[in-house]
């Protein structure tokens, strides 16, 4: 007879979501089961960028984590960003502050974040594990995976875009206005990358809501990918693979760059279900995390930092769920309360300025302007650093102030 698997909480998925979750839950006496269906190192597509928000949250987890990850060698620091309006202007923005962000390649931030379970107590860690069914009843939560059935009186959803714990609780969902697609090729020797290079944005008419990232990598290479609205893909009957490569290889600004790179692997791609509406974080015995709650930011596509966060914020809730014993949907609603009030106002102003997108002229204007005023550039700069000088941008003053002064 199957021996029965009886945990306290069941984690499925370890990207950054469900590994933060179970680093913090791994200091408590709870027994924490993490079920995942890859084997590390594994990759997972993306644009590799890791924000300052990122750096922060393993601050804030410990200070242990931070220095541990400065150790890491394989990633590139990105302390500039380079936009591309769609009129091709370009604007280098140069941050004062000097910005703790990289650039590392998934495969190794992802399994940097994984070793540091292994410090962890109370921690059963599975890997390369079929889940196969999930059913909630009275008595608790069930999971059967090809690795036996799995109890506990909770489950956190940390299984990303294509969430099977999502799908088996609140179906199939998914928003084209609310989601997007993205790709990603690895690149050797794209030319103009030099140094001091930071990241690069280039939106495209034809692209828009969305852009085509060049983001510089360690040992000359590239993370060259494309996103865009899925409903505008739906609309214009966008063949992406195709646009990126067109791009690439013919447009002014790029084909010199990618007359002599070298493609490393095949075009991949992967969705982004975006934070651009609250949806449902949570219900009886389950929270949702990361990209299964749709925590990615609509404007940048930066979903890594979101991600950590909800980590944390469920742990927590996970904490005084025990302590009360209550595992049911009204009391996981301060759980979806606690990630929008840390995150709403964010993606709130993320989702105004991909509207904005909706207008290159405004843009190309908004571009020319920071490139001609020092003033209106220095305010642009310190706006992406910081949330309350961005949410500006939602306000009528700056547009006047834009034009008119
Ligand atoms: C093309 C593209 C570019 C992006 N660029 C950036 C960027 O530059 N910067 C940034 O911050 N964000 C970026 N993002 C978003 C970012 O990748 C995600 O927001 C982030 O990975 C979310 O973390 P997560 O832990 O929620 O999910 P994931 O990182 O997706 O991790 C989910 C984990 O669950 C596992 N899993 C899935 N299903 C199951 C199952 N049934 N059973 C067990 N395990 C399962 C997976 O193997 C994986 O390990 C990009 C996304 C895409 C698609």
């Amino acid at each position: 007879m199957e021996e029965k698997k009886q945990f306290d909480v069941i984690i499925v998925g370890a990207g950054p979501a469900g590994c933060v979750a179970a680093y913090q839950l791994g200091k408590s006496k709870l027994k924490v089961a993490l079920i995942e269906k890859g084997t590390f190192p594994r990759d997972k597509i993306c644009g590799d960028a890791l924000s300052p928000d990122v750096t922060n949250q393993l601050r804030l987890i410990d200070e242990k984590l931070i220095a541990d990850f400065q150790k890491l060698s394989e990633k590139r620091p990105a302390k500039k960003i380079h936009f591309f309006a769609p009129n091709h202007e370009r604007l280098d923005l140069d941050f004062k502050k000097k910005l703790d962000s990289y650039v590392a390649k998934r495969i190794d931030f992802d399994n940097f974040l994984f070793q540091q379970l292994k410090k962890t107590e109370h921690l059963d860690i599975l890997e390369g594990v079929q889940t196969q069914a999930l059913s909630i009843s009275e008595q608790g939560v069930s999971m059967k995976t090809d690795q036996g059935t799995f109890h506990a009186p909770i489950i956190l959803g940390a299984d990303g875009a294509n969430s099977f714990v999502k799908r088996n609780l609140q179906g199939k969902q998914l928003d084209k206005d609310h989601y997007c697609a993205g790709l990603r090729q690895y690149y050797q020797g794209v030319e103009g990358i030099t140094p001091d290079s930071g990241i690069e944005l280039h939106f495209y008419k034809e692209a828009l809501p969305g852009y085509l990232w060049i983001f510089p990598l360690p040992n000359d290479q590239a993370n060259v990918g494309i996103g865009m609205l899925s409903s505008a893909i739906s609309k214009h009957k966008i063949d992406l693979k195709k646009m990126m490569q067109e791009l690439i290889t013919t447009h002014p600004k790029l084909k010199d760059r990618f007359k002599n790179a070298r493609a490393i692997e095949k075009v991949k791609g992967f969705g982004l279900p975006i934070g651009s509406r609250k949806v449902k974080c949570s219900g009886n015995r389950y929270l949702l995390l990361g990209d299964a709650a749709s925590l990615i930011d609509p404007f940048t596509g930066e979903g890594i930092g979101n991600a950590i966060r909800s980590g944390r914020v469920a742990a927590d809730h996970i904490l005084d769920a025990f302590k009360v014993k209550r595992f049911d949907a009204a009391f996981h609603r301060a759980y979806d309360h606690e990630l929008y009030r840390r995150m709403w106002s964010e993606l709130r102003i993320s989702r105004f300025l991909q509207k904005m997108l909706k207008y290159p002229w405004l843009f190309n204007y908004v571009v020319k302007k920071a490139n001609k005023n020092e003033a209106f550039r220095t305010l642009i700069t310190a706006s992406l650093e910081d949330v309350d000088l961005r949410k500006q941008f939602r306000s009528p003053a700056f547009y006047f102030k834009l034009f008119f002064k």
